[in-house]
């Protein structure tokens, strides 16, 4: 047996990826920890990766039609480089932005 299909968010950070997102309009690319499917289901949003795409938005072309998500190996801890950032420019949503920061944190305590 292979290892299970991926189909939700959950499903990547259960196998230990994050989440690259992808805008195909204007080749931008960001990455966010894939924890994030806990603040979609804090906001009753589905995780299923075709539906939770749509509610990322590229910073550039404001589109979260473009916007692909796929898997991406993740940064090992002393790699703590701008993703954060790059969440916040990706994520719109203010109120999923603390969502998401607090998920973040209680994972590196
Ligand atoms: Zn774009």
């Amino acid at each position: 047996m292979g290892p299970p299909p991926i189909r939700t968010i959950k499903d990547l950070d259960d196998a230990g990826h994050d989440l690259r997102l992808w805008c195909y309009a204007c080749e931008r690319e960001g990455m966010i920890d894939s924890i994030i499917w806990e603040a979609f289901v804090a906001k009753g949003w589905p995780i299923e990766l075709d539906q939770a795409r749509r509610r990322f938005k590229c910073k550039k072309c404001r589109s979260s039609r473009d916007v692909l998500l796929v898997a991406a190996t993740r940064p090992k801890p002393d790699r703590e480089i701008t993703w954060s950032n790059v969440v916040h420019a990706w994520f719109f949503s203010r109120k999923s932005k603390r969502l998401f920061k607090g998920a973040v944190e209680e994972r590196r305590r």
